[in-house]
């Protein structure tokens, strides 16, 4: 097959990151006969010292014209004064928002080499912790209206039942493949929008009848994800609390460096980058995890292309290399091999092997 992928490095570790996951998704690409061509787009701090804008319409076009966008993260101090609306970040949500990509996939899995390295009690992990939050990605209170004026700051918060609706769907239908366990998170308690929320999740789960549906309130849920993770099969929940608590539940498996995501709208083209940021107090080091990313690229071969034989091959890859022992700083323990973000790519390639 052959497959257009539109590549953002963006800043800090982005660059080498990214130069991992595509040096996996080349020996997919030699071992099953693909043909992967890359477009380099420019985006968050990078196009702004270039452009002057931190996502050009041509960049973002390159993007929607390809068969699927990979991305490394963008931001870092250089650009923390610039005025709000020409803010690295600010590319980050044009590109989301110019892709359609409304609904945001983060699993939440620690892999069983990795136990060590959460911070939750043993007794805890052993109840196994996995979990997929799915975050709604382009509405509510990160894409309403922002302004300051004088000593007051305003964010506006705005969701309509059919933006709740569609990442609804996606809510029930993930669970559907999973253990049928969909966790509603809001704050219904307190805000409108939340109240929307709750009543459209309850309407939708007359569709799906093979679907527990539960409601949780979002400082309840930052408390149940440390306290008894392995409640949670799938949750569903809206722009900001997704953002923060898939933070969260990162951390818990781990690492924030060894978590994917996946961004998919109405197309099959979607947005695939780990969850971190650009972490500029690492960046240029050589020490950056790149699992994120490489099972970032891993989920593109899944859900975009329809490679899930090759997605496969490239976590059975990732498991090898944790078994050998290898570790990157971030998940170092006691008598494991140190790896920087290099080495740790080549090995995965020297596991990866046709399935
Ligand atoms: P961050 O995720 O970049 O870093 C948080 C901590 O995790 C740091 O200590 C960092 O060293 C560590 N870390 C992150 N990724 C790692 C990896 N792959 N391997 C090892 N350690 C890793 O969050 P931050 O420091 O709050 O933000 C830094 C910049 O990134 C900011 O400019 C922020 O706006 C931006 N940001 C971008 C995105 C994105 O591009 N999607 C997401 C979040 C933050």
């Amino acid at each position: 097959m052959v497959k257009n992928i539109a590549v953002i490095r963006g800043d800090g570790i982005g660059p080498e990151i990214v130069n991992e996951a595509l040096r996996v998704l080349n020996k997919v690409a030699e071992l099953y006969g693909h043909t992967f061509n890359y477009t380099d787009v420019y985006m968050g701090g990078c196009a702004i010292d270039k452009f002057g804008d931190p996502l050009p319409e041509e960049e973002l076009k390159k993007c929607t014209d390809s068969d699927s966008v990979l991305l490394g993260a963008v931001g870092g101090d250089k650009w923390n004064n610039i005025e709000g609306s020409k803010r690295p970040e600010k590319g980050l949500l044009r590109l989301r928002a110019g892709m359609g990509v409304y609904s945001n996939n983060r699993p939440a899995k620690i892999w069983p080499q990795l136990s060590d390295a959460s911070p939750l009690k043993k007794s805890i992990v052993e109840n196994g912790i996995d979990f997929i939050i799915v975050r709604e990605l382009i509405g509510g209170i990160y894409f309403g209206e922002h302004k300051t004026e004088g000593d007051v700051a305003t964010d506006v918060l705005t969701y309509s039942e059919a933006e709740i609706e569609r990442i609804g769907r996606i809510g029930f239908e993930t669970a559907l493949k999973r253990n049928k366990k969909l966790c509603s998170v809001e704050k219904s308690n307190v805000l409108d929008s939340s109240r929307l929320w709750k009543k459209v999740m309850h309407k939708l789960s007359a569709e799906y009848p093979d679907v527990e549906l539960t409601d949780m309130l979002v400082d309840n849920c930052a408390m149940q994800i440390v306290k008894n993770p392995a409640q949670f099969d799938v949750i569903v929940t809206e722009n900001m609390f997704g953002d923060i608590l898939s933070d969260e539940a990162s951390q818990i498996t781990g690492s924030i460096g060894m978590i994917p995501s996946s961004s998919l709208g109405a197309t099959t083209c979607g947005l695939y980058e780990p969850i971190h940021g650009s972490a500029p107090d690492i960046a240029g080091k050589d020490v950056a995890n790149p699992v994120g990313t490489i099972l970032s690229a891993a989920m593109m071969l899944r859900f975009s292309f329809d490679m899930g034989r090759e997605a496969d091959a490239i976590e059975k890859a990732v498991g090898a290399y944790l078994d050998a022992g290898y570790r990157t700083a971030d998940i170092l323990s006691e008598g494991m091999t140190l790896v920087g973000c290099k080495k740790c790519g080549e090995l995965i390639c020297d596991y990866l092997k046709k399935e």
